[in-house]
């Protein structure tokens, strides 16, 4: 359905249970021999031409989302060409690691050094990114070798099922890609407790994350593989205002980072830390700027914030501005649309320390709070108190603050007189670390190594009568 308008009804969504996700998986388990042992580059084909059939879509694909989950035109474009991005970027990824490489010089021995896939993949994704997310990690486990059963988020189901359409469209093999949507509260533990899974990659919130980390270190009968786990998780991401920032840079940014898409992103700005030189001059000019934002439904361009994703999130939205409202103080609330829709006011809050809910948890929506720090060393200090580390973000023009940031303000993705959002696939490699993650970057040249297993093979060249070194040759292409 519709955020901005429930009672339209976009699609119906077939739900798959249990028996459908076990037929799933036995169709991957079938697909997994003769797609392990597709040379990686004939793989890769297969990305491009996804690639290929979503660029020739990508004014559809991008409608899809302005309606089902409400993006602005821009951020529903930019999402599609971010999978865009994933297909291509991993498809040469894999042309370059598909290559074995020899290592070692020793005379009279050869060393072959190379990758093979780990198995059957579950991709389980959010609603927030529903293209490229899910893309960038189905796509990866495929070009790595190992089929996978993609779970969609039950919110975005049309965008799910795009996947569906585009791989189909690009001549995938059949059982190298399996769409099984449905509520992860009802398949989601079977997917994963499954024995024949040997690999999840998960972006979603840290509550299931964990518990999906927890669930996946278990052996069940017949399991010959130790689960291994991809988990890109939530943030509570700060901007660092200094002293001596531009504040005509800093303004424009911080609203962009903390409310474009609703603020509905992992990497959005939460909370502002600003020293107290310029904290006055700062916040009022903030929220100022704060009021050209319109919320209104983001088939309308000239709304700069929509619904946000269901009734859910609506809820937990409004409980936390409520907190935040008596932890601090109200410094703006937008107006909202009146009827129906799932709105919430772009809220701002000032006077948040480090001890508050507000500096702690995650607030998926447009909830922004301000922190005054005392000095610099304080700022960096509130910026690391939490227990995520995944975007941050610095206004400064103080070259040894800008420096003591590079080393001490520990996220995933620092960002430096600029938004904090938008990273781009190759050039800004993106993921966290602590709860935000394990650590792996979407889109950065170590991504496909968490899909495959390295080997290596040994071979004594000093036998006589024999010429390995041509048949060798052959194998590496
Ligand atoms: P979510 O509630 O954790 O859901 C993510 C996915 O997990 C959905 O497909 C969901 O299915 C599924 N799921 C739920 N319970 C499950 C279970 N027991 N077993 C297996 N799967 C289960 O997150 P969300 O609300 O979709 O997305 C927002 C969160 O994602 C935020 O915390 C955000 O920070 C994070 N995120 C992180 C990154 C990053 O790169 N670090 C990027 C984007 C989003 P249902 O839809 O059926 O419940």
């Amino acid at each position: 359905m519709n955020p901005a308008r429930p009672s339209e009804v976009l699609g119906n969504i077939c739900q798959a249970g249990i028996s459908e996700v076990a037929q799933a998986i036995a169709a991957a388990k079938a697909a997994f021999p003769a797609w392990r042992d597709t040379l990686p580059r004939d793989r890769a084909e297969y990305l491009l031409k996804a690639a290929a059939v979503a660029r020739e879509r990508i004014f559809e694909l991008s409608a899809w989302q302005v309606l089902e989950i409400g993006k602005q035109w821009d951020q529903a474009y930019a999402d599609v060409g971010e999978a865009i991005d994933f297909l291509e970027y991993y498809a040469r990824e894999m042309i370059r690691l598909g290559t074995p490489q020899r290592v070692g010089h020793a005379p009279g021995e050869l060393n072959h050094y190379f990758y093979e896939p780990k198995g059957l993949a579950a991709v389980i994704s959010p609603w927030n990114f529903p293209l490229a997310i899910s893309m960038g990690m189905a796509s990866a486990a495929i070009v790595a070798g190992n089929p996978v059963i993609y779970k969609p988020s039950t919110i975005t189901g049309i965008i799910g099922h795009q996947l569906v359409e585009i791989f189909r469209e690009a001549g995938l093999p059949a059982g190298v890609f399996n769409f099984v949507p449905g509520r992860g509260s009802v398949m989601g533990d079977f997917l994963v407790d499954h024995p024949d899974i040997s690999l999840i990659a998960f972006t979603g919130s840290m509550e299931v994350g964990l518990r999906i980390v927890d669930r996946a270190a278990k052996v069940y009968p017949g399991q010959s593989n130790v689960k291994k786990i991809i988990a890109e998780m939530g943030g509570k991401n700060a901007i660092i205002i200094d002293d001596d920032a531009d504040l005509d840079e800093a303004v424009p940014h911080v609203l962009y980072s903390a409310f474009g898409f609703q603020g509905q992103k992992c990497s959005a700005c939460s909370r502002v830390i600003v020293l107290d030189a310029v904290y006055d001059r700062f916040v009022d000019r903030l929220v100022k700027a704060a009021k050209a934002y319109q919320v209104g439904p983001a088939e309308d361009p000239r709304y700069s914030m929509g619904a946000v994703a269901d009734a859910a999130a609506q809820k937990s939205i409004l409980e936390y501005a409520a907190i935040g409202k008596q932890e601090g103080r109200l410094l703006y609330e937008s107006p909202v649309p009146q009827g129906e829709g799932y709105w919430v006011p772009l809220t701002i809050i000032g006077g948040i320390r480090p001890e508050h809910r507000l500096a702690q948890e995650e607030v998926f929506g447009p909830v922004l709070a301000l922190m005054r720090a005392r000095d610099f060393d304080q700022a960096i200090e509130w910026a690391n108190s939490t227990r995520f580390a995944l975007t941050g973000g610095i206004f400064s023009r103080s070259p040894e603050h800008l420096s003591r940031a590079r080393r001490d303000f520990r996220v995933g993705n620092l960002y430096i007189n600029r938004n904090n959002t938008g990273a781009l696939v190759e050039r800004q490699p993106f993921g966290g670390a602590r709860m935000s993650g394990v650590g792996t970057k979407a889109g950065g040249p170590d991504y496909l190594l968490h899909f495959m297993d390295p080997r290596v093979v040994t071979e004594n060249t000093m036998r006589r009568g024999f010429a390995p070194i041509e048949a060798d040759d052959d194998w590496i292409e």
